[in-house]
C-alpha cells in the first residue's frame, strides 16, 4: 500500500495552508521510492461565477482539477513511467471526511477514473492542520473506504 513520504505530506500542508479559507487540489506522482507533488490550480470560483446553478459551491467548499491540467500531469508522469499515486484536497474548517461530493467527482458511471489512486484529505481548522485521512476505491463494494496509516 502506498504511503506518502515526509516531503510529500509538508508539501501538501503547506499547499493546504496557502489557499485557506479556500480548498487546494493536487496530485502526486511517483514510486515508492520517489513522490512529486503537483499543486493545481482549484478552478471551482471560476465555474461558480459562470454558472451559479450548475456549481452552487465555491472554492471554500468545493473544487475542482482544471482537466487539461490533469490531463498534462498524468502525460508527463506516464512519460516518465509514474504512477498517480494520490489526488488531495483540503477542508477548511471541516473534518477529513470523504463527502458524496468528493466521491461523485471521482466516479464517472459508478467507476473511479483512477482506481489505484488514493485520495487524501486534509482538514484545516483556524488556520492550522487539523487532520488528514487517505481514501481509496475498493471494487467489492463499489465505495470509497479509509486507508489506515498512509502518511
Ligand atoms: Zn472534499
Amino acid at each position: 500500500m502506498m504511503k506518502l513520504d515526509k516531503e510529500a505530506v509538508e508539501k501538501i500542508y503547506q499547499h493546504a495552508l496557502r489557499e485557506y479559507p479556500e480548498e487546494c487540489c493536487g496530485i502526486v506522482t511517483g514510486s515508492s521510492g520517489t513522490q512529486t507533488v503537483y499543486p493545481c490550480k482549484n478552478i471551482q470560483n471560476r465555474l461558480h461565477a459562470e454558472d451559479a446553478e450548475r456549481f452552487p459551491r465555491d472554492a471554500r467548499t468545493a473544487y475542482v482539477i482544471d482537466r487539461s491540467e490533469l490531463d498534462r500531469i498524468t502525460a508527463y508522469a506516464e512519460e516518465n513511467g509514474h504512477a498517480i499515486l494520490a489526488f488531495y484536497h483540503s477542508h477548511p474548517e471541516h473534518e477529513a471526511f470523504f463527502s458524496e461530493e468528493d466521491a461523485a467527482a471521482q466516479t464517472v458511471f459508478g467507476e473511479p477514473e483512477f482506481p489505484d489512486a488514493v485520495h487524501v484529505v486534509v482538514s484545516v481548522m483556524n488556520r492550522k492542520i487539523n487532520d488528514l485521512k487517505c481514501y481509496k476505491w475498493d471494487g467489492g463494494t463499489g465505495r470509497f473506504r479509509v486507508v489506515e496509516n498512509c502518511a
